[in-house]
C-alpha cells in the first residue's frame, strides 16, 4: 500500500473536508512515529525471545493469543474480599448507627480524593507543586485507601501512560473490561510488563523519604491506617461494635474505593467518545468522571496528561480539581499546570473524533483564519456553561 493512500485512511470520514486537510497535515507534521530500529522480523523475534528492550509502544502491541496465567492465591483472595466488601455493605445498611454511615462515606470520599490528588496527579504526574505538610497529609490519605504502597502505584501509572493499551501497560484494556478492571491483579504479569516496567523513571520518588518510608514499612501502615483507624473511630467516638465497624468502614468502604479506581483503567478505556484524540483508547466518561472524583474525562487525561485539571471544563464534576484549587488558594499546592485553550482546540480539531463542541463552524473559521474571536470563544464556553473555562481562556488567550 502506497504511503498516500495510507495517510489517506486515517482521516475520519465523517469530518467536513476543511477538517479532513487539517488532519492529514497534522499527521504528516505531529503524528509521524519514531523510526524504529528494527524491522518486522526482528520485532516479532525478539517478541518470541520475550526480548521487549528497545520496542516502541507500537511495535509491542497486543498479542491476543499470550495466554494468561491466573495467580488463584490473588483470584481467590479478591473473591473473598468483594463476598465481605458485599455483606460489609449489608451490615452498613442494617446494623450500624447513622453516624458510622456517614463516617464511612466521609473516610471513603478522602481516602478517595487523597489517591486522586496525591497518588495520581501530584506523584504520578507532577501536575502541581506540594509544600511538605502537603506531601505528608496525602499519603497518610493514600495508606488509609489501602491501595498498595505510593512507589508501586507511581510506577505502575507511569507505565499504563508511556505504553498505553499495549502489552506493556499493567492494565491493558485491549484484553477487556475485566482484565484492565481487576483480572490484572489476579494474573502473572505479561512479560513486557515485567521488561518495561525496570525503565520507567521513578527517581523522583526514590529521592523523597516520605515515599520510601511508606514504601518500607506499608504491611504496618497499611494495618494502622487502612484497618485500625477507620474502624476504631466509630468504636471509641459513638459506641459502634467492633464487628459492625470493621466490616462497614474497612471491608465495604476500601473495596467500594478500589473499585471506582479501577473504573478508570477499564471502563474509561472502553465506552465514550474521543473528543481530543480518536486515535488511542482512552474515552471521556461522565459515570466514571462523578464515581472516580474527576478521573472520567480520560480522553483528555491522554492527551495532556501534565494538566493538573485531567479535565477540559475545570472543576466542574471533579472533587479533585476543586480540592487542588482550594490547597493552591492557601499555599498547599503552587505551580499548578494546565494547557492553553487554543492547543486543546488544535488538538481536538486534529485530531478528536469529531465530538468536541469546536468541531463544525468553528473547526472551518479556526482553519481559515488560524483563531477564534471572543464571540465564538464565548459561543462555545455558554453552549458547555461552565465558568472554568471561561476562566481559563481569559488567563490564556
Ligand atoms: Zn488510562
Ligand atoms: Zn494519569
Amino acid at each position: 500500500m502506497d504511503k498516500q493512500v495510507k495517510k489517506k485512511m486515517l482521516v475520519p470520514e465523517a469530518l467536513p473536508c476543511s477538517q479532513k486537510k487539517l488532519v492529514e497535515e497534522s499527521q504528516t507534521k505531529n503524528s509521524t512515529p519514531k523510526p524504529s530500529k528494527f524491522n518486522d522480523e526482528d520485532i516479532q523475534k525478539k517478541k518470541d525471545n520475550k526480548d521487549y528492550r528497545g520496542l516502541l509502544p507500537a511495535e509491542i502491541g497486543t498479542d491476543y493469543n499470550f495466554k494468561r496465567e491466573i495467580v488463584w492465591k490473588n483470584a481467590i483472595g479478591f473473591l473473598a474480599l468483594h463476598l465481605a466488601a458485599l455483606y460489609g455493605f449489608w451490615v452498613l445498611l442494617v446494623h450500624c448507627y447513622w453516624s458510622t454511615v456517614f463516617w464511612a462515606v466521609f473516610v471513603a470520599l478522602s481516602s478517595g480524593v487523597g489517591v486522586t490528588t496525591g497518588a495520581h496527579r501530584l506523584f504520578s504526574h507532577r501536575a502541581y507543586k506540594a509544600p511538605f505538610i502537603t506531601r505528608f497529609i496525602l499519603i497518610l490519605f493514600h495508606t488509609l485507601a489501602g491501595q498498595n504502597c505510593l512507589y508501586i502505584w507511581v510506577r505502575d501509572h507511569r507505565q499504563h501512560h508511556k505504553y498505553s493499551d499495549t502489552d506493556a501497560d499493567p492494565h491493558n484494556a485491549n484484553r477487556g473490561f475485566f482484565f484492565s478492571h481487576v483480572g490484572w491483579l489476579m494474573s502473572r504479569k505479561h512479560p513486557a510488563v515485567i521488561s518495561k516496567g525496570k525503565t520507567i523513571d521513578m527517581s523522583d520518588m526514590k529521592a523523597d523519604w516520605l515515599v520510601m518510608f511508606q514504601k518500607k514499612y506499608y504491611k504496618i501502615l497499611y494495618t494502622i491506617f487502612a484497618i485500625l483507624l477507620p474502624s476504631a473511630v466509630p468504636v471509641y467516638f459513638w459506641g459502634e461494635s467492633w464487628y459492625n465497624a470493621f466490616f462497614s468502614a474497612y471491608l465495604f468502604r476500601s473495596v467500594a474505593v478500589l473499585n471506582m479506581t479501577w473504573l478508570v483503567n477499564s471502563a474509561a478505556h472502553l465506552w465514550g467518545n474521543k473528543p481530543f484524540d480518536k486515535y488511542i483508547k482512552p474515552v471521556e466518561s461522565r459515570f466514571v468522571a462523578i464515581v472516580s472524583v474527576g478521573e472520567g474525562w480520560h480522553n483528555y487525561h491522554h492527551a495532556f496528561p501534565w494538566d493538573y485539571r485531567a479535565a477540559e471544563f475545570g472543576s466542574k464534576y471533579s472533587l479533585t480539581t476543586f480540592t487542588i484549587d482550594l490547597m493552591a488558594r492557601y499555599g498547599l499546592a503552587y505551580d499548578l499546570r494546565t494547557t492553553p485553550y487554543h492547543m486543546v482546540q488544535k488538538r481536538a480539531e486534529r485530531t478528536g473524533d469529531g465530538t468536541h463542541i469546536i468541531c463544525g463552524p468553528y473547526a472551518e473559521k479556526l482553519e481559515k483564519t488560524g483563531k477564534l474571536d471572543e464571540k465564538d470563544i464565548s459561543e462555545i464556553l455558554k453552549n458547555k456553561e461552565t465558568g472554568s473555562v471561561r476562566r481559563m481562556v481569559t488567563a490564556q488567550g
